[in-house]
């Protein structure tokens, strides 16, 4: 045996090897050892004709699910090896193999998985400067392939936002992948080339050909460790990078998109503000929409009037958003029939889910609005899929297929005769207690069962003398009562018995046949999730533009943009919308670049963010929060924005920002959003000033983009004068008995004032601090120059110390800096920590 799971184990070299003893799954040497520790389980010993023991550990195979899930969740696979023949019949060692091997981006269900969340699986390869990617749901069986720019670090990055944790490699790229890939938690795991771009091709639609060999790649690696039918696999579907809006992995996170800047939970992005989907699969959807805005003016307007229909029909909305809470997840149902792991209880609800489309179309056809009667009309009824199951499967069957109770009476006659006999014969003894016991006249006799003895009648020691013991065989005697046997109940018994065993057979018989015809209807059903999904999340965007009253964006061909009280919806829902002071943007051909001052906590960064929102909202197909929007078609979202230092990178922040801008800087167009927040605050003023300007001057000469520029360089605003497409524009705010209060309202020209120092005031700096900074601005302000005397005083003040400890700036060079700035700059820093908590 040992030799056996030696000669498997050279297969699965990188897998956890569990191994099928009896009830057991073993597992042996290094594999044991890792295993014990990481599962926290025993380790023992076994004997195996070594002179040492080896190392061994096992799982009880009944509770093997959730240690295959640990680990996996832990990053590791795990290939399981049954017994692939009845140890009674075996001669010499049973014949074993693995069956499945289970992986990070293969693991199909578990106690972690968020019903919300794809669980995706991508191949990609290098092509010249970018790399063929696609992906797919095993759960599913949705399938993307596309193409993503850049490095390697870009492809980790793209990986990483759409939360995919498995990536299958050639092997030549594997190592080139190796170490980055465990700075981001991403497995890797090699197919071999198998260049074969025909095979590849029959699973895509419209792709070009270097995508067809990275898609096969992909389906033999699970064909390879899934061992079952890919049939539910549905063809890849190519993207064309042009019809969608691209965001890069660092602006999505930076506009809080899908997760928070803080980490955790979804609160505070625009995914939780947006979803009020119904079903798990119209929250994936949604997801999916939100990585992908189109940029596709029909499409997106062909969503939007859907919006509008559903959001102008309250009551038919309400009345299909409580007909979807009755749908289940209908894609995984799916990827379990064709797997091959659907239960009883799955055909149930797939059964039940299907019931509720007649009703979902009504409503669709009733509407009168032409695009809501069309999707009615595009939907498939499954009505004999549903007929099919509603005739087969009972109303509420259990989740394991062998307890019985699956099949539905009338399906098929045998069953119903084994059924009749087995129910027949417990009547039968029903009735024969109801005898003894008047023929006794004993009350509580009573006829039990149990797995050993099988049927018995059951009297209490006290009444025997009641009994004629001559028609009884006596079987077993406990402390207060006589169990016997009687020949009729023995014959009876033997016939329940064995109406029940043929009756198990033949139900999980016929239950396996239910389940391979089942395959047939994937596609349909597939087909049917897909487009349920959608309306959930068109229902949706309908409900959230009513609750917080967004408006409908109006699309144009060039590229002015005008919005007219636009709010940032996340920002004004945790504030409590009353208090949300809403602001216009306007952008043009003549002046499509802004130059934004105004006091830190003014409002600068959410007034640019909104502006982003706005569009992604927009080309999803949603309404925005503004009274008016008039937009162009965006292709692409930049934006460098404080905040998202990118410590497990072990980047600087100054050259996380320089990344990002350059990022934008190289593949801007002019029909881009460019949104940079405080460019070269993290060095020194001189530094950071003329970086911002020399960006700003290419951005406006070479790219064109719409762009929103903030900073707290006053001197920057200056170059409104030579910039012909800049403008400048301020957030107010205004001083009120020695303090600041912020307006949060932009206005045309550059601030007058920086406000730093009530700012740090706000923020609780020591009153000695705030009361020597102004001092100090007084007499900076005082001296045009911003002279290098002043330093040997600065040494002194606790401004000074400030300075250092936040802003990470050799000393010799902050003597370049123009005094005042020093002041700003310090209470800027101060305040940015206590307000981002
Ligand atoms: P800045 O970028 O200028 O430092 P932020 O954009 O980070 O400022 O805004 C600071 C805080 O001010 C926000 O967290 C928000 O609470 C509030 N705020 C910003 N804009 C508005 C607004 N338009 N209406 C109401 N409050 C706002």
């Amino acid at each position: 045996m040992m030799q056996q799971y030696i000669n498997i184990k050279k297969d699965y070299k990188d897998a956890f090897v569990f191994f099928r003893l009896g009830d057991f799954y073993e597992l042996f040497f290094d594999d044991a050892t890792k295993a014990s520790q990481l599962l926290e389980i025993t380790l023992t010993g076994k004997d195996a004709g070594a002179p040492e023991r080896i190392p061994m550990c096992g799982v009880p195979h009944h509770s093997a699910q959730g240690y295959i899930e640990a680990l996996v969740q832990k990053g590791y696979k795990v290939a399981i090896c049954e017994q692939t023949e009845d140890p009674r019949q075996a001669k010499g060692v049973v014949r074993r193999e693995v069956v499945q091997v289970v992986t990070p981006g293969t693991l199909m269900e578990g106690k972690g998985m968020d019903g919300k969340t794809n669980l995706f699986i991508a191949a990609a390869e290098k092509i010249g400067a970018r790399y063929s990617f696609c992906y797919l749901d095993i759960s599913t069986g949705e399938a993307t392939a596309t193409y993503v720019d850049g490095a390697n670090d870009d492809l980790m990055q793209q990986l990483q936002s759409l939360g995919i944790r498995e990536l299958v490699v050639s092997d030549a790229f594997f190592d080139e992948l190796k170490e980055l890939a465990d700075v981001y938690s991403i497995v890797l795991s090699i197919e071999e080339d198998a260049m074969s771009a025909e095979n590849g091709a029959m699973y895509t639609t419209a792709s070009p050909d270097d995508l067809h060999a990275t898609i096969y790649k992909l389906l033999r690696y699970i064909e390879r460790t899934q061992m079952r039918s890919l049939a539910h696999i549905q063809p890849f579907n190519y993207q064309e990078v042009e019809q969608y809006l691209n965001i890069d992995t660092h602006s999505k996170r930076n506009l809080e998109l899908i997760h928070s800047l803080r980490g955790g939970d979804q609160k505070g992005t625009l995914l939780w503000l947006l979803d009020e989907t119904v079903t798990a699969m119209g929250g994936r959807k949604l997801k999916q929409w939100l990585h992908q805005p189109l940029a596709n003016q029909q499409a997106i307007e062909k969503r939007l009037g859907v919006v509008t229909a559903l959001l102008e029909e309250y009551f038919l909305r309400m009345e299909l958003q409580e007909l979807f809470t009755n749908v289940y997840d209908l894609e995984r149902l799916v990827g379990r029939v064709a797997f091959g792991s659907v239960g009883g209880r799955d055909l149930a609800q797939l059964r039940d889910s299907l019931r509720q489309l007649p009703a979902i179309q009504k409503q669709l056809l009733e509407s009168g609005r032409d695009n809501l009667v069309a999707l009615g009309q595009a939907l498939d009824l499954c009505e004999d899929i549903e007929r099919y199951l509603a005739t087969a499967i009972t109303d509420n069957p259990p989740i394991s297929i062998k307890e019985g109770d699956v099949i539905r009476e009338g399906y098929n006659t045998r069953l119903d005769e084994l059924r009749d006999a087995s129910r027949n014969g417990k009547d039968w003894i029903a009735q024969l207690e109801k005898k003894e016991r008047e023929r006794t006249g004993i009350k509580n006799l009573k006829i039990g069962y149990n797995r050993v003895f099988g049927y018995y009648i059951e009297i209490t020691k006290s009444n025997i003398h009641l009994a004629d013991l001559s028609r009884y065989e006596r079987k077993q005697t406990l402390t207060n009562s006589e169990r016997y046997i009687s020949e009729e109940l023995k014959e009876k018994e033997a016939l329940i018995l064995n109406a029940e065993e043929e009756s198990a057979v033949l139900e999980y018989k016929l239950f396996t046949e239910i389940r391979e015809t089942m395959k047939q209807y994937i596609g349909r059903l597939q087909k049917i999730a897909a487009q349920i999904s959608e309306l959930d999340v068109y229902a949706a965007f309908a409900t959230v533009s009513e609750k917080y009253r967004f408006v409908k964006p109006v699309f144009h061909a060039d590229r002015a943009l005008k919005i007219i009280n636009g709010r940032h919806p996340v920002v004004e829902k945790m504030l409590n919308k009353s208090t949300y002071v809403p602001n216009d943007c306007v952008l043009n051909e003549a002046e499509n670049m802004m130059l934004i001052t105004g006091p830190n906590m003014s409002g600068k960064s959410t007034y640019m963010r909104q502006v982003a929102l706005i569009t992604v909202m927009a080309q999803m197909g949603c309404y925005v929060p503004a009274d008016e929007a008039v937009l162009p078609i965006t292709d692409q979202i930049f934006t460098r924005i404080g905040a998202a230092d990118d410590l497990a990178g072990g980047q600087s922040t100054f050259m996380v920002e320089m990344l990002e801008s350059q990022h934008a800087i190289m593949n801007a167009t002019s029909r881009s959003l460019l949104l940079f927040d405080e460019i070269g605050r993290g060095t020194s003023t001189y530094d950071g000033m003329s970086l911002a300007q020399a960006m700003m001057e290419y951005i406006h000469d070479h790219i064109g983009a719409n762009t929103l520029f903030s900073t707290h360089y006053h001197e920057l605003t200056s170059l409104e004068e030579q910039l012909s497409h800049l403008r400048n524009v301020h957030v107010s705010a205004t001083e009120q008995d020695g303090r600041v209060v912020f307006l949060h309202k932009v206005k045309e020209g550059p601030a007058d004032k920086s406000y730093g120092i009530h700012v740090a005031q706000l923020a609780d700096l020591p009153t000695e601090i705030i009361e020597r900074a102004h001092v100090l601005l007084e007499q900076f302000e005082s001296q045009n120059d911003g002279d290098v005397k002043i330093v040997e005083k600065r040494i002194e003040v606790p401004v000074e110390r400030i300075v250092e400890k936040r802003v990470e700036v050799p000393v010799e060079r902050i003597v370049e800096v123009p005094v005042e700035r020093i002041v700003e700059v310090a209470s800027a820093t101060a305040v940015a920590e206590p307000s981002a908590q």
